[in-house]
Protein backbone atom coordinates (compact mmCIF):
# COMPACT_ATOMS: atom_id res chain seq x y z
CA UNK A 1 0.00 0.00 0.00
CA UNK A 2 1.25 3.84 -0.94
CA UNK A 3 1.49 5.98 2.36
CA UNK A 4 0.38 9.53 2.54
CA UNK A 5 3.28 11.56 3.53
CA UNK A 6 2.78 13.51 5.74
CA UNK A 7 5.35 17.29 6.93
CA UNK A 8 5.15 19.67 9.11
CA UNK A 9 7.00 22.86 10.59
CA UNK A 10 6.92 25.21 12.72
CA UNK A 11 6.97 28.99 12.92
CA UNK A 12 6.03 31.36 15.74
CA UNK A 13 4.22 29.34 18.18
CA UNK A 14 4.98 27.51 21.54
CA UNK A 15 5.00 24.09 20.02
CA UNK A 16 1.90 22.75 21.95
CA UNK A 17 -0.02 21.94 18.33
CA UNK A 18 3.00 19.23 17.79
CA UNK A 19 2.58 18.40 21.31
CA UNK A 20 -0.90 17.78 20.85
CA UNK A 21 -0.12 15.17 17.82
CA UNK A 22 1.51 13.26 20.47
CA UNK A 23 -1.77 13.36 22.00
CA UNK A 24 -3.28 11.80 19.68
CA UNK A 25 -2.06 8.49 20.82
CA UNK A 26 -4.04 5.29 19.42
CA UNK A 27 -5.56 7.57 16.90
CA UNK A 28 -2.03 8.86 15.85
CA UNK A 29 -0.89 5.04 15.52
CA UNK A 30 -3.50 3.90 13.53
CA UNK A 31 -2.87 7.17 11.28
CA UNK A 32 0.58 6.18 11.18
CA UNK A 33 -0.23 2.56 9.37
CA UNK A 34 -1.80 4.75 6.43
CA UNK A 35 0.83 7.75 6.68
CA UNK A 36 4.57 8.54 6.64
CA UNK A 37 5.82 11.66 8.62
CA UNK A 38 8.55 12.54 6.15
CA UNK A 39 9.48 15.65 8.18
CA UNK A 40 8.21 16.15 11.87
CA UNK A 41 10.71 18.78 14.23
CA UNK A 42 9.36 17.10 17.24
CA UNK A 43 10.37 13.41 16.27
CA UNK A 44 12.87 13.61 13.02
CA UNK A 45 15.74 15.91 12.30
CA UNK A 46 14.80 16.39 9.31
CA UNK A 47 16.59 20.06 7.95
CA UNK A 48 15.02 19.89 4.19
CA UNK A 49 11.54 19.77 2.73
CA UNK A 50 10.44 16.91 1.31
CA UNK A 51 7.74 15.82 -1.27
CA UNK A 52 4.20 15.33 0.65
CA UNK A 53 0.66 14.99 0.07
CA UNK A 54 -0.51 17.25 3.45
CA UNK A 55 1.54 19.90 5.36
CA UNK A 56 0.51 20.88 9.04
CA UNK A 57 2.30 24.73 10.06
CA UNK A 58 2.27 25.59 13.55
CA UNK A 59 2.40 28.85 14.27
CA UNK A 60 2.25 32.66 12.64
CA UNK A 61 4.40 34.30 10.42
CA UNK A 62 6.58 36.65 12.74
CA UNK A 63 10.20 36.50 11.14
CA UNK A 64 12.25 35.83 7.90
CA UNK A 65 12.53 32.86 8.82
CA UNK A 66 9.09 31.67 9.29
CA UNK A 67 8.27 33.67 5.74
CA UNK A 68 10.76 30.86 3.65
CA UNK A 69 9.74 28.00 5.44
CA UNK A 70 6.36 28.78 4.89
CA UNK A 71 6.50 29.39 0.80
CA UNK A 72 8.89 26.05 1.45
CA UNK A 73 6.45 24.00 3.12
CA UNK A 74 3.58 25.58 0.36
CA UNK A 75 6.24 24.68 -2.75
CA UNK A 76 6.57 21.10 -1.52
CA UNK A 77 2.77 19.79 -0.13
CA UNK A 78 0.18 19.50 -2.15
CA UNK A 79 -2.19 20.32 0.38
CA UNK A 80 -1.42 23.16 3.18
CA UNK A 81 -3.02 23.00 6.45
CA UNK A 82 -2.77 26.50 8.91
CA UNK A 83 -2.61 24.10 12.58
CA UNK A 84 -3.55 25.67 15.19
CA UNK A 85 -5.22 28.99 15.80
CA UNK A 86 -1.39 31.02 15.56
CA UNK A 87 -1.82 29.56 12.02
CA UNK A 88 -5.36 30.78 11.74
CA UNK A 89 -5.54 33.63 13.26
CA UNK A 90 -1.92 34.77 14.80
CA UNK A 91 -3.04 33.69 17.74
CA UNK A 92 -0.81 34.51 21.35
CA UNK A 93 1.90 35.14 18.87
CA UNK A 94 -0.32 37.46 17.32
CA UNK A 95 0.06 40.19 20.13
CA UNK A 96 3.22 41.03 18.28
CA UNK A 97 1.35 43.38 15.96
CA UNK A 98 0.58 45.86 18.76
CA UNK A 99 4.75 46.80 18.67
CA UNK A 100 6.69 47.65 15.63
CA UNK A 101 9.85 44.89 15.01
CA UNK A 102 12.15 47.58 16.58
CA UNK A 103 10.83 47.55 19.81
CA UNK A 104 10.24 44.06 20.59
CA UNK A 105 14.18 43.44 19.31
CA UNK A 106 15.03 46.45 21.78
CA UNK A 107 12.83 44.54 24.27
CA UNK A 108 14.47 41.16 23.74
CA UNK A 109 18.27 42.16 23.22
CA UNK A 110 19.04 45.67 24.49
CA UNK A 111 16.96 46.54 27.56
CA UNK A 112 18.52 43.69 29.52
CA UNK A 113 21.49 43.30 31.85
CA UNK A 114 23.27 41.19 29.07
CA UNK A 115 23.19 43.64 26.60
CA UNK A 116 26.20 43.88 24.17
CA UNK A 117 28.34 47.64 25.25
CA UNK A 118 28.11 48.48 21.44
CA UNK A 119 24.52 49.48 21.45
CA UNK A 120 24.20 46.66 18.84
CA UNK A 121 22.05 43.20 18.10
CA UNK A 122 24.03 40.53 18.94
CA UNK A 123 24.91 38.60 15.71
CA UNK A 124 22.28 36.13 14.92
CA UNK A 125 19.35 38.10 16.59
CA UNK A 126 16.46 37.44 13.87
CA UNK A 127 15.27 39.14 11.05
CA UNK A 128 11.50 40.11 12.32
CA UNK A 129 8.48 41.14 10.13
CA UNK A 130 7.34 44.16 10.78
CA UNK A 131 3.74 42.83 12.49
CA UNK A 132 3.05 39.09 13.13
CA UNK A 133 0.56 37.86 10.84
CA UNK A 134 -1.82 34.25 10.29
CA UNK A 135 -0.30 32.25 7.94
CA UNK A 136 -3.35 33.14 4.68
CA UNK A 137 -1.39 36.78 4.47
CA UNK A 138 1.47 34.68 3.02
CA UNK A 139 0.65 31.91 0.73
CA UNK A 140 -2.64 29.60 -0.08
CA UNK A 141 -4.42 27.43 2.79
CA UNK A 142 -6.02 24.73 1.95
CA UNK A 143 -7.35 23.66 5.42
CA UNK A 144 -7.70 25.47 8.71
CA UNK A 145 -7.73 23.57 11.95
CA UNK A 146 -7.81 26.24 14.87
CA UNK A 147 -7.46 25.12 18.87
CA UNK A 148 -4.78 26.92 21.24
CA UNK A 149 -3.84 23.59 20.33
CA UNK A 150 -6.17 21.99 18.11
CA UNK A 151 -8.60 18.93 19.96
CA UNK A 152 -7.08 15.74 19.23
CA UNK A 153 -10.57 14.61 18.28
CA UNK A 154 -10.34 17.54 15.47
CA UNK A 155 -6.31 16.85 14.38
CA UNK A 156 -7.82 13.34 14.05
CA UNK A 157 -10.67 13.82 11.97
CA UNK A 158 -8.93 16.80 9.60
CA UNK A 159 -6.11 14.97 8.89
CA UNK A 160 -8.41 11.87 7.27
CA UNK A 161 -10.65 14.15 5.87
CA UNK A 162 -7.92 15.57 3.58
CA UNK A 163 -6.44 12.13 2.58
CA UNK A 164 -10.37 11.20 1.68
CA UNK A 165 -11.49 9.20 4.44
CA UNK A 166 -15.12 9.06 5.06
CA UNK A 167 -15.92 10.82 8.59
CA UNK A 168 -18.77 12.46 10.63
CA UNK A 169 -19.20 16.07 9.37
CA UNK A 170 -17.64 18.77 11.37
CA UNK A 171 -19.85 20.49 13.56
CA UNK A 172 -19.89 25.05 13.21
CA UNK A 173 -21.68 25.59 15.72
CA UNK A 174 -19.93 27.46 19.08
CA UNK A 175 -18.91 26.27 22.03
CA UNK A 176 -22.21 26.64 24.30
CA UNK A 177 -24.08 23.76 21.94
CA UNK A 178 -21.76 21.51 23.76
CA UNK A 179 -21.66 23.36 27.09
CA UNK A 180 -23.51 21.67 29.48
CA UNK A 181 -24.23 24.79 32.16
CA UNK A 182 -27.88 26.48 31.07
CA UNK A 183 -28.59 29.99 30.55
CA UNK A 184 -30.84 31.80 32.92
CA UNK A 185 -32.38 35.21 33.25
CA UNK A 186 -31.73 36.70 36.66
CA UNK A 187 -32.22 40.26 38.80
CA UNK A 188 -29.45 41.91 40.52
CA UNK A 189 -26.39 40.50 39.02
CA UNK A 190 -23.50 42.69 38.86
CA UNK A 191 -20.39 42.26 36.11
CA UNK A 192 -17.85 40.65 37.71
CA UNK A 193 -14.02 41.75 36.62
CA UNK A 194 -10.90 39.37 36.14
CA UNK A 195 -13.35 36.59 37.29
CA UNK A 196 -13.32 33.03 35.31
CA UNK A 197 -15.31 31.27 37.27
CA UNK A 198 -18.39 31.48 39.45
CA UNK A 199 -20.19 29.35 42.30
CA UNK A 200 -23.24 28.00 40.22
CA UNK A 201 -21.93 24.70 38.34
CA UNK A 202 -24.90 24.03 36.25
CA UNK A 203 -25.37 28.02 35.57
CA UNK A 204 -24.27 29.93 32.56
CA UNK A 205 -21.41 32.08 33.57
CA UNK A 206 -23.23 35.12 31.83
CA UNK A 207 -26.18 34.54 33.92
CA UNK A 208 -23.91 34.91 36.84
CA UNK A 209 -22.14 38.00 35.40
CA UNK A 210 -18.73 36.35 34.65
CA UNK A 211 -17.77 37.29 30.88
CA UNK A 212 -17.55 33.81 28.81
CA UNK A 213 -16.60 34.02 24.92
CA UNK A 214 -18.40 30.22 24.54
CA UNK A 215 -21.19 32.02 22.36
CA UNK A 216 -18.99 33.94 19.40
CA UNK A 217 -16.05 30.74 19.99
CA UNK A 218 -16.19 27.98 17.24
CA UNK A 219 -16.48 24.53 18.94
CA UNK A 220 -13.67 22.89 18.35
CA UNK A 221 -13.28 20.94 22.35
CA UNK A 222 -16.55 20.02 23.02
CA UNK A 223 -17.03 22.64 25.52
CA UNK A 224 -13.84 21.88 27.76
CA UNK A 225 -13.45 24.88 29.88
CA UNK A 226 -16.92 25.54 30.91
CA UNK A 227 -17.73 21.88 31.69
CA UNK A 228 -14.88 21.82 33.60
CA UNK A 229 -15.45 24.72 35.51
CA UNK A 230 -13.94 27.66 34.22
CA UNK A 231 -14.98 30.15 31.06
CA UNK A 232 -13.98 29.81 27.47
CA UNK A 233 -11.49 32.54 26.63
CA UNK A 234 -12.17 32.02 22.44
CA UNK A 235 -8.79 30.00 22.24
CA UNK A 236 -10.37 28.36 19.14
CA UNK A 237 -11.12 31.62 17.60
CA UNK A 238 -14.01 33.13 16.09
CA UNK A 239 -17.27 31.39 15.37
CA UNK A 240 -18.61 31.41 11.72
CA UNK A 241 -21.44 34.18 12.04
CA UNK A 242 -18.39 36.34 13.56
CA UNK A 243 -16.18 35.56 10.34
CA UNK A 244 -18.92 35.84 7.89
CA UNK A 245 -20.35 38.89 9.29
CA UNK A 246 -18.29 42.13 9.31
CA UNK A 247 -20.40 44.35 11.62
CA UNK A 248 -20.60 41.68 14.40
CA UNK A 249 -18.10 41.29 16.68
CA UNK A 250 -17.17 39.43 20.07
CA UNK A 251 -17.59 42.30 22.27
CA UNK A 252 -21.32 43.63 20.77
CA UNK A 253 -22.65 39.82 21.06
CA UNK A 254 -21.63 39.45 24.13
CA UNK A 255 -22.63 42.30 25.69
CA UNK A 256 -26.10 41.28 23.93
CA UNK A 257 -26.59 38.18 25.18
CA UNK A 258 -25.63 39.41 28.83
CA UNK A 259 -27.74 42.06 28.83
CA UNK A 260 -30.41 40.03 28.04
CA UNK A 261 -29.92 37.38 30.88
CA UNK A 262 -28.47 39.78 33.85
CA UNK A 263 -29.93 43.30 32.87
CA UNK A 264 -26.38 44.76 33.00
CA UNK A 265 -25.71 47.71 30.95
CA UNK A 266 -24.53 46.56 27.69
CA UNK A 267 -22.34 50.09 27.52
CA UNK A 268 -20.92 48.82 30.72
CA UNK A 269 -19.69 45.54 30.03
CA UNK A 270 -18.61 47.13 26.00
CA UNK A 271 -16.21 49.21 28.07
CA UNK A 272 -14.70 46.80 29.92
CA UNK A 273 -14.21 44.18 26.95
CA UNK A 274 -12.38 46.63 24.76
CA UNK A 275 -10.42 47.72 28.26
CA UNK A 276 -9.12 44.27 28.56
CA UNK A 277 -8.83 43.59 24.82
CA UNK A 278 -5.63 41.64 25.35
CA UNK A 279 -7.40 39.44 27.26
CA UNK A 280 -10.95 39.07 25.01
CA UNK A 281 -9.50 39.45 21.61
CA UNK A 282 -6.22 37.63 22.41
CA UNK A 283 -6.29 34.97 20.00
CA UNK A 284 -7.29 37.04 17.42
CA UNK A 285 -6.09 40.27 17.59
CA UNK A 286 -3.57 39.82 14.56
CA UNK A 287 -6.20 38.79 11.79
CA UNK A 288 -7.75 41.28 9.35
CA UNK A 289 -11.16 38.57 10.46
CA UNK A 290 -11.35 41.14 13.49
CA UNK A 291 -8.88 44.11 12.65
CA UNK A 292 -10.84 44.77 9.74
CA UNK A 293 -14.45 45.07 11.44
CA UNK A 294 -15.11 48.83 10.93
CA UNK A 295 -16.03 49.06 14.55
CA UNK A 296 -13.35 47.40 16.39
CA UNK A 297 -10.04 49.58 17.03
CA UNK A 298 -8.18 46.58 17.85
CA UNK A 299 -4.68 48.46 18.44
CA UNK A 300 -6.12 51.62 19.76
CA UNK A 301 -7.89 48.95 22.67
CA UNK A 302 -5.18 46.88 23.14
CA UNK A 303 -1.86 49.25 22.32
CA UNK A 304 0.79 49.45 24.36
S1 LIG B 1 -2.01 27.77 18.75
FE1 LIG B 1 -1.57 27.70 20.95
S2 LIG B 1 -0.59 25.70 21.26
FE2 LIG B 1 -0.46 26.17 19.07
S3 LIG B 1 1.49 27.25 18.78
FE3 LIG B 1 -0.05 28.83 19.11
S4 LIG B 1 0.05 29.23 21.32
FE4 LIG B 1 1.04 27.25 20.99
S1 LIG C 1 -21.70 31.30 27.43
FE1 LIG C 1 -20.17 29.87 28.28
S2 LIG C 1 -21.11 29.04 30.15
FE2 LIG C 1 -22.74 29.99 28.93
S3 LIG C 1 -23.61 28.32 27.76
FE3 LIG C 1 -22.06 29.30 26.47
S4 LIG C 1 -20.18 28.18 26.85
FE4 LIG C 1 -21.60 27.64 28.49
S1 LIG D 1 -13.77 26.19 25.85
FE1 LIG D 1 -12.99 27.93 24.73
S2 LIG D 1 -11.00 28.37 25.70
FE2 LIG D 1 -11.60 26.31 26.35
S3 LIG D 1 -10.61 24.91 24.87
FE3 LIG D 1 -12.68 25.39 24.11
S4 LIG D 1 -12.46 27.14 22.71
FE4 LIG D 1 -10.61 26.99 23.98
Amino acid sequence: MIKSRISTEWLSGCSGCHIAMVDLHEKLMNLIDDVEFVRIPLFKDEKGYPEADVGLVEGAVGSEHDRKALLRMRESCRKLVAFGTCAVYGGPSGIGCLYGKDTILNKIYMDTVTASADGKLPEGAPELEQSVIPLNEVVDIDFYIPGCPPHPYFIAIAIKTILGDSVPAISIKTVCSECSRRMEKREGVQLKRGVSTASEEDVCFLSQGVICLGSVTLDRCRAQCPCKGIVCTGCAGPSIDIIAEPHLDIRTMIARRMNMLTGIDRREIIDYMQKEARTFYSYALSSPVIYRKPSVEIKEWAGS
